[in-house]
């Protein structure tokens, strides 16, 4: 099946190194050079923001997928072709992954997290079957990885961690999946 729609979890903190927020303009290029549709926590911060400037600036569509509460703060990014408006940070997570044909996390914070596990607590229940891309920037994802592993290997996981994460290294990786 050909990808179309990227959904993006990754960090609101303006206070990151630089390396990351590179690697994230990386990956807005990206979704821009093969014409997708990103959809993401639509706020005008940090990896958020990059990536989707980035992209935008490359061609693709930006759909923000936006909480309320984040409206009532005026938060929301100006680059937004779309939005889609939610309740609350539960159906935001729902109304992402539903639309994304995949989904890539970039380095991020609890927020991010949040949306990792909720992703995978999906796939364990049988919701979905989508995968997460963990985009390992400077081996960023190495240890929860290895958490994860071990977590497997002790058979808290059902099934093969392969069925929740793909991790890639660089650009080029992740370019070969949005292809295949
Ligand atoms: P964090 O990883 O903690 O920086 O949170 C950012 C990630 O969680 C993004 O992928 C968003 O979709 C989501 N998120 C959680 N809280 C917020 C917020 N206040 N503003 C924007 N996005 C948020």
């Amino acid at each position: 099946m050909a990808v179309t729609s990227v959904g993006l979890f990754c960090a609101a903190s303006e206070l990151i190194d630089s390396l990351y927020v590179d690697e994230a303009r990386k990956v807005g290029a990206l979704l821009g050079r093969h014409s997708l549709t990103l959809f993401y926590g639509g706020a005008a911060a940090g990896l958020m923001e990059a990536t989707a400037k980035a992209a935008k600036d490359a061609g693709a569509r930006i759909v923000g997928v936006v909480p309320q509460i984040l409206i009532k703060r005026n938060r929301v990014s100006r680059l937004l072709d779309d939005r889609i408006v939610t309740a609350n940070l539960s159906e935001r997570k729902d109304a992402i992954i539903a639309n994304s044909d995949i989904l890539v996390a970039l380095p991020g914070g609890v927020g991010t997290l949040d949306e990792l596990f909720h992703l995978m607590a999906g796939v364990t229940i049988g919701y979905h079957s989508k995968r997460v891309i963990l985009y390992n920037v400077n081996g960023f994802w190495d240890s929860l990885v290895n958490m994860l592993v071990e977590f497997r290997e002790k058979n808290f996981l059902r099934g093969e961690l392969c069925n929740y994460i793909t991790v890639v290294n660089n650009i080029e990786e992740l370019e070969n999946i949005i292809k295949s």
